[in-house]
């Protein structure tokens, strides 16, 4: 079977050396094993997500020597694909509409007893779990905003016992029930990330996912999703994230110094992928990257 990984990237900032580091991951396992690398364009936050960023990791990833073997599938035009796979789980009557507001569920929370966290932060304490169906129904077609949540104890049960194979963490036991129930489509978008990317992976013939460890967990989630899809099941490599000269993982929102701005100091690809083999940034760009987010 020829290997096929991809770079999934979010077009809502530029890369930084965090991605450069995964999308080299992606590239070379399927290089080195004549297969398949894949860019593909995460881009269902339309109110995040912006064209000219979209370009920019293009030309990033490029400038990288990293090329791609077909032309990038971008999620926003695929919503289709997505509504398909919503309308398969709902007819196994595994999904509910969820009508709460953050600050509907925030009160929910704080009135429980426990208030039990998963991966994602508190899980949905189930509130619109229990809305008779006469009522979802009544408060949908008035056109009130809803999101699809899985009925995880509904979906455990029917998918039973999971595991997963990582390339770090070998045979994994699956434990979506970590995450409650979560969201499959947004109320403002007809999919959710668990949703898009493991349609998509299974669309695209994607064998092996390589994505950082803070992805981990996530990963149990799409298991039961595949499980309950009839999806092929690929492997997963979750690797370690570069960290800052502070030991802070790089992410756009942390405002890790991008690809870009990095070039224009000077950097090399060859520099990007020697940190490929280093356990943390070399003491020089480390100091460098620690000047320029502390300036
Ligand atoms: N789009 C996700 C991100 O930018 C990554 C998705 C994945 O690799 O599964 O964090």
């Amino acid at each position: 079977m020829t290997m096929v990984t991809r770079f999934a990237p979010s077009p809502t900032g530029y890369l930084h050396l965090g991605h450069a580091f995964s999308a080299i991951f992606a590239h070379d396992a399927a290089r080195r094993n004549g297969g398949r690398f894949i860019l593909r364009i995460e881009d269902i936050d339309t109110g995040r997500c912006r064209p000219q960023f979209v370009e920019a990791i293009e030309e990033d990833l490029a400038w990288l020597g990293l090329a791609w073997d077909e032309p990038p599938r971008r999620q926003s035009a695929h919503f289709d694909d997505y509504r398909s796979a919503l309308a398969r789980l709902e007819a196994m009557d595994l999904l509910y509409p969820c009508f709460c507001t953050r600050a509907d569920i925030a009160q929910q929370i704080e009135r429980a007893a426990e208030a039990p966290h998963g991966p994602d932060g508190p899980r949905y304490p189930g509130l619109c779990r229990a809305l008779p169906a006469a009522e979802a129904a009544r408060r949908r077609q008035a056109g009130e905003p809803f999101a699809l949540r899985l009925d995880m104890t509904k979906a455990t049960a029917l998918a039973g016992p999971l595991t997963w194979r990582d390339g770090e963490a070998g045979e994994v036991d699956a434990e979506p029930q970590l995450f409650g129930d979560v969201v499959l489509a947004r109320k403002d978008t007809p999919t959710s990330y668990h949703l898009a990317v493991t349609v998509d992976d299974a669309l695209q013939g994607v064998t092996l996912v390589t994505r950082g460890a803070d992805l981990f967990a996530a990963t149990h989630v799409h298991r039961l999703l595949q499980a309950l899809l009839g999806l092929p099941v690929p492997a997963w490599h979750h690797h370690r994230l570069l960290t800052d000269a502070a030991g802070c993982r790089l992410a756009k929102r942390s405002d890790a110094v991008s690809l870009r701005t990095l070039r224009s100091q000077g950097l090399m690809p060859g520099e990007v992928r020697a940190l490929m083999g280093a356990p943390l940034l070399p003491d020089r760009r480390a100091n460098e990257l620690g000047q320029a987010q502390g300036g």
